[in-house]
């Protein structure tokens, strides 16, 4: 699937500690609850003990993702963290198993739904980082689902290459694949809308049909039979532009509307509405935030009474962006509204950075949107030839893609042209590359408090740099292939695991121990939403 900026780079909006498991858990949830027609009694989840789910799904909020999602909620629901319980209300048994796979993703989730009637469905999906995911198999069908189209899935017995030719000639069908598994077949239709049942019925007439699903699209925007974008990598919008010297933002926005089939006004709206969000976030979070399972308090309150009073050492600008930033974080942390951007982990760096100094500058929204489409491009690259997860590239993945993508939008604010935003974002991401992930009793905390103000502060330092021409060496494609490379030299300790770094030291393990004391205490059943 094509890259898009609002799908898979600046979003989604969301509650939950970490996009990869609170939202992609929960468009996963979303699509297995379409599999059974919202009619299932029993959830059986399984995670790879290879994986990085089996010591991360309750904690960084995969169940309370998951959950919501089979529950049909939206990603910014208010009612997210009750999830679990709300699913053992409606009477829904809930077992949560770690078992030996082999998946290759450290990031599989395996579910087996059952209902009343015997009716039982099997998905496996992976969340492939900043709340995107691919359902890999249904049943037993090797499929690639990723929520970017209606789905429209009939079971059939030996008439599929039929029903094939028939569908493939449908005015409105995107796509029709036919998949097998062991003598069944399951015939899977891509399109804006489903099939509709007068459809089926003239259908059924020459073909027997078992079975019809329907699974409703998961992402914001929709892909299409010519889905196309006018480049894929820095190299390619580099020759693209053509020294036309086109400004990054503007290049974004041709991006998207190719890609997303809308205009360049509906673009910039688009981003407008998610600076309006966050804004909105940055004065809930200085106001102050609470949430019982969480490490830090409320810190940006007292950050930004001494900041008034001049009582912190003179920043400059950079102190707004470590309040922003701050309270970005804090409203995460305590299940408020944010925007994924790249990842919740890394939700703050961007926005922080963006907001502060657009305020500082006297500049517009719109302004403030141009700025996050240019970073939005940034991330464009990363995502479609590597990653956001940091369960597969550490935190470089995601603090490091935060730091590249904040960088070139300081540039845009600034008015550089596109040279220097590219160098701007290849200089940050050189330096974020080998950052590892280590988040402090398995919250996602600390140190990410600390390495969303690390990219933050990068960023402006290289935006200045890239302003006053420095030379970054090695083009921007190289470093994201860098950023690959060492990643597979990571150790899994160091990916999000919470087996490695500062997540096992003497004090980060006896935090962990209290929190989940306190909430097994708080709601009288394992802290993970389980009945076993
Ligand atoms: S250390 Fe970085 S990658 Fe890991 S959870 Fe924190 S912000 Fe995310």
């Amino acid at each position: 699937m094509l890259v898009s900026i609002f799908n898979d780079v600046i979003g989604p909006v969301m509650r939950g500690p970490s996009s990869s498991h609170c939202a992609a858990a929960l468009r996963i949830g979303r699509l297995a609850r379409d599999l059974m027609g919202a009619d299932f009694q029993e959830v059986l989840v399984e995670f790879d003990r290879q994986g990085s789910l089996p010591t991360t799904h309750e904690s960084q909020g995969s169940d309370m993702g998951l959950f919501g999602g089979l529950l049909g909620w939206d990603a910014a629901d208010e009612r997210l963290p009750g999830s679990p319980q709300a699913l053992r209300d409606m009477g829904v048994s809930i077992r949560i198993e770690t078992v030996d796979t082999g998946d290759e993703h450290p990031n599989t989730y395996r579910l087996t739904l059952r209902n009343l009637h015997g009716e039982q469905h099997t998905v496996i999906a992976i969340s492939t980082g900043g709340g995107m995911m691919e359902v890999i198999n249904l049943d037993g069908f090797a499929v690639s689902l990723f929520g970017d189209y209606h789905e429209t899935l009939m079971s059939v017995i030996g008439n599929g290459a039929d029903l094939l030719k028939r569908l493939t000639a449908l005015d409105g069908v995107d796509e029709v694949l036919l998949h097998e598994h062991c003598g069944k077949q399951l015939v899977e239709v891509k399109a804006a809308h489903f099939l509709s049942d007068e459809t089926i019925a003239e259908l059924r007439k020459v073909c027997p049909i078992l079975s019809v699903k329907r699974l409703a699209r998961v992402l914001p925007i929709a892909s299409r039979k010519d889905t196309r974008v006018p480049f894929t990598t820095c190299e390619e919008m580099l020759a693209y532009d053509a020294a036309r010297n086109i400004p990054l933002w503007k290049l974004a926005a041709e991006y998207e509307m190719t890609r997303g089939n809308l205009t360049e006004a509906e673009v910039i709206a688009k981003m407008v509405d998610i600076v309006r969000i966050l804004r909105r976030s940055i004065q809930q979070g200085i106001a102050g935030t609470q949430y019982d399972d969480r490490v830090l308090g409320h810190q940006s309150g007292k950050f930004n009474e001494l900041m008034q009073a001049g009582r912190l050492l003179n920043g400059g600008v950079l102190n707004r962006i470590v309040l922003y930033v701050t309270a970005l974080m804090e409203v995460k942390s305590s299940m408020g509204v944010i925007v994924a951007a790249p990842t919740a982990g890394a939700c703050a760096a961007l926005p922080g950075a963006v907001i502060a100094m657009a305020e500082e500058m006297k500049l517009s929204e719109e302004a403030m949107a141009k700025a996050m489409l240019a970073s939005g491009l940034i991330g464009a690259f990363i995502a479609t030839r590597w990653t956001f997860a940091a369960e597969v590239g550490g935190c470089q993945a995601e603090g490091g893609s935060a730091a590249a993508m904040a960088a070139a939008a300081l540039v845009t604010l600034a008015d550089g042209n596109l040279q220097q935003a590219v160098a701007a974002a290849s200089m940050a991401f050189q330096s974020m590359l080998g950052l590892i992930c280590d988040p402090v009793a398995n919250r996602v905390e600390v140190p990410c408090l600390g390495k969303n103000v690390l990219a933050a502060s990068n960023a402006v330092s290289c935006a200045n740099m890239a302003l006053a021409d420095y030379d970054p060496v090695i083009p921007f494609d190289e470093v994201i292939q860098t950023a690959q490379r060492v990643a597979a030299q990571m150790p899994r300790e160091l990916r999000c695991t919470a087996l490695g770094g500062l997540s096992i030291t003497k004090t980060s393990l006896a935090i962990e121990a209290k929190l989940t004391a306190k909430k097994e205490a708080a709601c009288g059943a394992p802290a993970c939403g389980c009945t076993r």
